[in-house]
């Protein structure tokens, strides 16, 4: 088979620009070390937003705002292509203990973030203070079913999908990649792609850098019954997430400690004490599940969407860091306009790849 273009990497960077290209016309590839989607992408909360909008820079926010806005699309497309029901909601975010509430309304209003103080919070949580955002408008997913139906849409988009098979290297002449060399053995296609997410920096040829480093990130699963919490709630870094049937999330962990997806007792207390103590209603509620996951994490949060600087048909698409979900859908946009040569909806300029200093 001859492909247009071979993505490495097939967490929800790889498998929606995958998906994206494919329904543009080009015959796609996905290489994946493991299982689709068992990485990041299956271990994150799938809160589509930043945490919080005010918190960061135009960069950050532009693509988080564009993924936003393309999700609800995407969403319909997988469940009539893969057959798969990501489980998008707008269940909204409260945000508590905002310092200068006043402030940063005014900074959701000039930026067209919706958002009002919020009078009260829902029954049930222990707020105690009255400094509450309430953002209406976020929305989360599902991630393991997310990563699920992006796997069945690619597969019916008649997207190549080789499991278990590890990038290993390349094969270069000058300016031009000729083939990946992988554990199924050489692979060929006219464009390639990166996508490894917190694996990216490894799989780069030296001569273009990006700074994408590991960040772990734990969350400990509750399992109550439906309607303790009706929204996303975010207080001090971190966070509880309700999913429809029951299932409590509360995220996240930030911790610098290279490719060690283990998880530790002492996140996991402090994580359970955090929960309990914003909802006791999971007082008697015993965790189900602790698992930890790598974000690709860069510098201010900013990835690189770009082709190589000096390689022509080499592309990477990584480093989306806390927001890789939120951001796909403008960062796959980004990548197809740039591979169809297309005026691309977004300035690309801040996601550009430098070369090597
Ligand atoms: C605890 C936690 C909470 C999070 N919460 C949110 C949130 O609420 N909202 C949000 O938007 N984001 C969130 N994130 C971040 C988000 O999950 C990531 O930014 C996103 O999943 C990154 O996706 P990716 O496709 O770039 O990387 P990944 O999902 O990690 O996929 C990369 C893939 O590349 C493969 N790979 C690596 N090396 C090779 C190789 N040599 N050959 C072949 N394949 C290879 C890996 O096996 C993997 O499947 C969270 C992350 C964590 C860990």
């Amino acid at each position: 088979m001859s492909l247009d273009l071979l993505i490495l990497g097939a967490g929800v960077n790889g498998l929606l620009s995958a998906l994206q290209l494919a329904l543009e016309g080009l015959r796609v590839g996905v290489v994946e070390r493991g299982e689709p989607g068992r990485e990041s992408t299956w271990a994150g909360a799938g809160i589509l937003s930043p945490l919080l909008p005010w918190d960061y820079g135009r960069e950050v926010n532009a693509l988080c705002a564009r993924g936003v806005a393309l999700w609800p699309e995407w969403i319909e497309t997988l469940r009539d292509v893969g057959g798969i029901d990501p489980e998008y909601a707008v269940s909204g975010m409260l945000a508590l203990s905002v310092p200068q509430c006043d402030h940063i309304l005014a900074w959701c209003r000039a930026q067209g973030w919706r958002a009002q103080a919020a009078e009260s919070a829902p029954a049930g949580l222990n707020v105690a203070d009255a400094n509450g955002i309430w953002l209406p408008d976020v929305a989360q997913v599902r991630n393991p079913r997310l990563a699920r139906a992006l796997v069945a849409a690619c597969q019916e988009a008649g997207v190549r999908i080789w499991s278990n098979t590890a990038a290993l290297g390349w094969s270069l002449s000058d300016v031009r990649i000729e083939a990946l060399r992988s554990t199924a053995g050489e692979l060929r296609a006219e464009r390639y792609v990166v996508c490894a997410g917190a694996w990216s920096q490894a799989l780069l040829p030296e001569a273009g850098t990006a700074d994408i480093q590991p960040v772990r990130g734990q969350i400990l699963l509750f399992g109550v019954e439906p309607g303790l919490l009706p929204c996303i709630v975010y207080r001090d870094g971190r966070y509880l997430v309700p999913r429809r049937d029951g299932l409590i999330l509360a995220g996240s962990t930030l911790e610098r400690v290279g490719f060690d997806k283990s998880t530790t007792q002492e996140a996991g207390e402090a994580l359970r004490e955090f929960a309990r103590e914003l909802l006791p209603g999971l007082r008697h509620a015993k965790p189900v599940q602790h698992w930890a996951g790598l974000r690709p994490g860069s510098p201010d949060n900013i990835p690189t969407v770009s082709v190589h600087p000096h390689i022509e048909n080499l592309y990477l698409n990584s480093g989306q860091f806390r927001y890789g979900v939120t951001m796909a859908p403008a960062c796959a946009e980004l990548l197809c306009d740039l591979v169809m040569g297309r005026e691309p909806a977004l300035d690309a300029g801040p996601y550009r790849w430098r070369a090597a200093g």
